[in-house]
């Protein structure tokens, strides 16, 4: 059914919140040059290549033969300090292949993230991904040092939405549940019942047994839910900068050049986006579609790293890559990760009630039966 309503600051007398102004990233502070390990040799050697021609063939067809030395002394020092830190990398699908294939540890959609995050026995945590992800593992491992190295990447759902727009929302719709995306800052899981991913929400949605939910604070994915469930949506008017640029006639044109084509999207893409899809779904979902349907030729509606891993991984399909780029997670390079590990920066702080409260609207999602 269509959405209930959709609200956003201006709809309480509020600012639109914008993209805050990005803070210049820190200089590396005496206490963070103190606790520094020596940084590695970043030479490219026939003894680098050798320890890293394993990783180079996960990675031969989607970065040159040239490119590689560049990266390759990085992708050493990053294995070899996260050993000597005792630290472990969680990478989202949409950071780069010699991110994701190279250096991290697990890598996963968000939902698989928070959970794996529950499980690491590291001291050290080091975030790829972007802020609220990596307070989303500050708050489930409060004792950990969770770091992330560039904090400035953030993110255009997160930053649409804070803790007072939740309580006005609340006081508007009193009694109604309040879920929310997982893309939003600690602040605001804070104040709802229970998170979601884009793997999960509808389930979460029902999980609530009552008519009407608030949803934020993606408007797309609110109008994909309301298409999938009985329940009365009500939305915030949250997008992806990223997935809200896909339109349905460059879909058309993808099928028109090729009938054949097979094509799947996100659902934080708009809806006649959708309309044109053969399947929606989550970036695990999208996933685990090209790996048990093995397509000849596919396109995916979605951040354009995710079909760079994913044709490392599966050579034999063609990806045709319409490449929306998430600035946000892009600022997240190899050097900047050497840098985290080097001087275990750029740590990530989540005030001690407020990551309490977020807590339970995460492990709450975590928890739901399947
Ligand atoms: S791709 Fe969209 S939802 Fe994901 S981090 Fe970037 S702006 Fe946020």
């Amino acid at each position: 059914m269509p959405i209930a309503g959709i609200y956003g600051p201006d709809d309480f007398g509020n600012p639109v919140h914008g993209h805050s102004a990005m803070q210049a990233r820190s200089r590396v502070s005496p206490a963070e040059r103190a606790r520094a390990l020596p940084m590695p040799s970043l030479e490219w050697t026939p003894e680098v290549e050798r320890v890293t021609a394993h990783l180079y063939e996960r990675v031969k067809n989607v970065i040159s033969p040239v490119e590689w030395p560049f990266m390759a002394p990085y992708v050493r020092a990053i294995n070899e300090l996260k050993k000597a830190r005792g630290a472990v990398i969680l990478a989202h699908n949409y950071q780069t292949p010699e991110i994701f294939h190279c250096v991290a540890d697990i890598g996963g959609d968000s939902l698989q993230l928070a959970v794996e995050a529950t499980k690491v026995k590291s001291d050290i945590i080091v975030q790829c991904g972007v802020h609220f992800m990596a307070e989303t593992s500050k708050i489930l491992n409060p004792n950990k040092t969770v770091l992330i190295p560039d904090s400035r990447a953030g993110c255009s759902l997160a930053s649409s939405i804070t803790g007072a727009d939740v309580r006005l929302l609340r006081e508007r719709f009193p009694g109604v549940p309040v879920v929310a995306y997982v893309n939003t800052s600690a602040d605001v899981k804070a104040e709802v019942d229970i998170c979601c991913t884009s793997s999960n929400a509808v389930q979460v949605v029902e999980s609530l047994q009552a008519p009407t939910v608030i949803f934020l604070p993606d408007q797309y994915l609110a109008k994909y839910v309301a298409s999938q469930t009985e329940v009365k949506i009500i939305a915030w008017k949250g997008a992806c900068e990223v997935h809200e640029r896909f339109t349905g006639d460059e879909l058309r044109a993808y099928r028109e050049a090729d009938p054949s084509v097979q094509i799947i999207a996100h659902p934080e893409c708009p809806p006649d986006v959708l309309a044109e899809a053969d399947f929606t779904g989550s970036t695990a979902h999208m996933i685990n579609w090209v790996r048990s349907k093995h397509p000849k030729r596919v396109v995916m509606i979605t951040e354009c790293s995710m079909a760079d891993n994913v044709q490392a991984e599966l050579p034999d399909v063609e990806m045709v890559r319409p490449c929306n780029l998430c600035p946000h997670m892009k600022r997240i390079t190899l050097p900047k990760i050497l840098d985290s590990l080097v001087y275990l920066r750029e740590e990530v702080i989540v005030d001690p009630v407020i990551a309490g409260k977020a807590r339970r609207s995460v492990e709450r999602m975590i928890n739901l039966k399947n």
